[in-house]
């Protein structure tokens, strides 16, 4: 029933079936939570921090597809990479940016991300590996099913009541050119591909 409804895809991530899904392997154990993050880059790390403090008896992960914290600061790596707007703004209003560079580098900006992370036990709550391919909703049971394709081949299957989708605003398997086409160019990768139909999204602001 779960996967007759209202089926959403993930950004830029090819929708398999159920029978797809568990073709690589199997299907682990379903999970339940309260709340599922999906990514661990600045919004996912912020939107737990706050879901922590503010509804502290609500069970959560954070689903990320890589392997490692940061989204963005980890992925873009050329020499010189840095952030646009001013990490006094950009950062965390519960962990202020003590950086000595308002226009900070990207390295730096990782660091802060992996501090924050660990200093308030997030990292600890993430589940790498984890891509999610599919969600589908349940208003009989008021909860989201969620599947997300591991590495070793399995789908892993979760339940929670909300999910909050903080998978930023491009593709991370491959860059879109112009017109459609996948294109490998690192500029293009950085380039916008909206994502599709979201639940709750974060965009990452000035004003956490
Ligand atoms: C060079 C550069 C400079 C920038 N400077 C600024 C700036 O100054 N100010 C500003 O506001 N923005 C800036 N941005 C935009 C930047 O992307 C955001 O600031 C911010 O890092 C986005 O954070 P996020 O957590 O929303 O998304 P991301 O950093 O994109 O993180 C999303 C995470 O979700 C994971 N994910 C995605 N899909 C799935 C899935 N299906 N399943 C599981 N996990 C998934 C990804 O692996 C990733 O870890 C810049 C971007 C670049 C490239």
């Amino acid at each position: 029933m779960y996967f007759e409804r209202e089926v959403v895809s993930m950004a830029g991530i090819a929708t398999p079936t159920l029978h797809d899904s568990m073709s690589g392997g199997g299907v682990r154990r379903t999970e339940r939570f309260d709340v599922l993050i999906v990514g661990a880059g600045l919004s996912g790390i912020g939107a737990a921090y706050h879901l922590q403090a503010e509804c502290p008896s609500k069970t959560f992960t954070i689903l990320e597809s890589r392997n490692a914290i940061g989204g963005t600061w980890d992925l873009f790596r050329y020499p010189g990479v840095r952030s646009d707007s001013d990490m006094y703004t950009l950062g965390y209003r519960f962990r202020p940016w003590r950086g000595a560079k308002a226009i900070a580098d990207g390295p730096d900006i990782l660091n802060y991300l992996r501090e924050t992370a660990h200093e308030y036990g997030i990292d600890r709550k993430i589940r790498f590996g984890h891509q999610v391919t599919r969600a589908s909703w349940s208003s009989e049971e008021a909860a989201w099913t969620v599947e997300a394709a591991g590495r070793d081949g399995n789908t892993a299957q979760f339940v929670c009541n909300f999910l909050y989708m903080c998978s930023g605003y491009y593709d991370y398997v491959e860059g879109t050119c112009r017109g459609g086409r996948a294109c490998t160019n690192i500029a293009a990768a950085s380039s916008t591909r909206r994502s599709g139909p979201k639940i709750w999204t974060t965009k990452a602001s000035a004003s956490w």
